[in-house]
């Protein structure tokens, strides 16, 4: 199956919600769903 890198780094450029994982913004500070400040960035590193 072929990868779609577009997509995946799209994936990657974003922040997610630890408690109700809703993604966010890359520059977001609190989750926009539940205004939750415990965000994280989506890991980067997955080459092989
Ligand atoms: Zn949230």
């Amino acid at each position: 199956m072929a990868r779609f890198e577009e997509a995946e780094k799209r994936l990657l450029d974003v922040r997610i919600c630890m408690k109700c994982n809703a993604r966010n913004g890359l520059m977001a500070t609190s989750c926009r769903k539940c205004s939750y400040k415990g965000l994280r960035l989506k890991n980067k590193v997955r080459r092989i």
